[in-house]
């Protein structure tokens, strides 16, 4: 809380009490995770962390790769809550300002198309245009209403009316209201082209036209929007190395946009954003390393819960492998890792951050075989 919030707080008597003076807020966060906490929470900030890609929201299909049933959107916010996953935007992993509670493991969620079952609007008994309780953002934000500590946030892989698109999440009239709910409740509004065309053999000028139109007509609707992002259609990277660079940044019609992340489709948990891109942490292909232009998503589908790659096999992987998930340690500041991961980190980028780097217990951190990052 800032010094003014204190003053204003005290002067409309909000705490309850009677004034004092409040001496002003230092600046100063812990330099160290107490020992206590350490040994409680075990924080592990170089393991990996799930960035969940959903399409349609819908009770008029079965669950599968591209829909899941609001029921079944729910149970999985129900388990991920209960097995203390806590959400973030996908620019707050990769800028690694994740505000993440001492022992919880961040999860992204995210949606691509601007699909009408996303966020849908009808008319309430007043007849005022209310949030559909079984669209997602009406699924999220009751969620949220249930557990105060879970965020609404999410972030939405936009597409704008052009092409073949319609307007995004339907419904024409609502779009500037539903693109500023979602900035306001902490949500974020990612690039995934104009056109949604496969970017595999596109030439970098198309590249740019891709998503200079896409930043420019969502911020037209919504200028704050960060826009700032990139989901590719299809998963498809474009072959060209000209083209690829053009993913990253560019300008078109007077247009500029930057992108921090470039997302794939599919399929595994990416390592940490203070990890280096070090093939020898992949744990043998199992997880995504931390290249912030080549990072994958899991999709839902119980169809094949058995194969790596989906919500439901990851889920039951990081049950049984624990030591393998990021856990934070509470602080903005610090990025506490167990001893035996410390290789791991990428300790000028953590210098970047300005963190510092806590490693702590033994080589043997008490985490159980198999189930802790390693370097060989
Ligand atoms: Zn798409």
């Amino acid at each position: 809380m800032t010094l003014t919030a204190l003053i204003a707080l005290h002067a409309l008597g909000g705490c309850g009490q009677k004034a004092e003076v409040v001496a002003p807020p230092k600046a100063k966060a812990p330099s160290r995770i107490s020992a206590a906490d350490l040994k409680k929470f075990k924080p592990n900030e170089s393991g990996a962390i799930m960035v969940l890609m959903y399409h349609r929201i819908s009770a008029q299909e079965p669950d599968n790769d591209l829909n899941r049933k609001p029921d079944s959107f729910r149970r999985d916010l129900e388990m991920l809550r209960a097995r203390g996953y806590h959400p973030v935007t996908v620019s707050e992993l990769v800028e690694n300002k994740m505000d993440v509670p001492i022992g919880k493991t961040p999860v992204a969620i995210t949606f691509d198309d601007a699909l009408p079952t996303q966020f849908h609007l009808k008319p309430g008994a007043d007849g005022a245009p209310k949030i559909d309780r079984d669209c997602a953002v009406g699924i999220l934000e009751k969620f949220h209403s249930k557990y105060p500590d879970w965020p609404a946030k999410a972030t939405y892989f936009v597409l704008p009316k052009e092409g073949r698109n319609s307007d995004p999440f339907g419904q024409p009239e609502y779009v500037a209201e539903k693109f500023a709910h979602l900035i306001k409740n902490g949500s974020e509004l990612a690039n995934h082209t104009a056109t949604h065309s496969n970017m595999r053999a596109m030439s970098p000028d198309k590249v740019r036209w891709e998503l200079a139109t896409a930043t420019r007509a969502i911020r037209a609707i919504a200028p704050t929007a960060a826009m700032q992002t990139l989901a590719l259609p299809y998963g498809k990277m474009p072959r060209g190395e000209a083209a690829r660079k053009a993913l990253i940044e560019g300008q078109q019609g007077g247009t500029k946009y930057h992108n921090k992340a470039i997302f794939l489709a599919a399929w595994r948990p990416v390592l940490s954003p203070v990890t280096r891109p070090d093939k020898a942490l992949a744990q043998g292909g199992k997880f995504c390393l931390f290249d912030p232009f080549h990072l994958e998503r899991i999709k839902t589908d119980p169809r094949q819960a058995h194969l790596p790659g989906t919500f439901e096999y990851w889920m039951k992987y990081f049950a049984a492998n624990p030591g393998q998930r990021y856990i934070s340690d509470g602080s903005a500041q610090i990025v506490a890792v167990p001893a035996a991961q410390q290789s791991a980190i990428d300790a000028a980028r953590v210098r970047a951050q300005g963190k510092t780097l806590q490693a702590y217990g033994g080589a043997s951190n008490g985490s159980k075989a198999g189930g802790s990052l390693s370097v060989e």
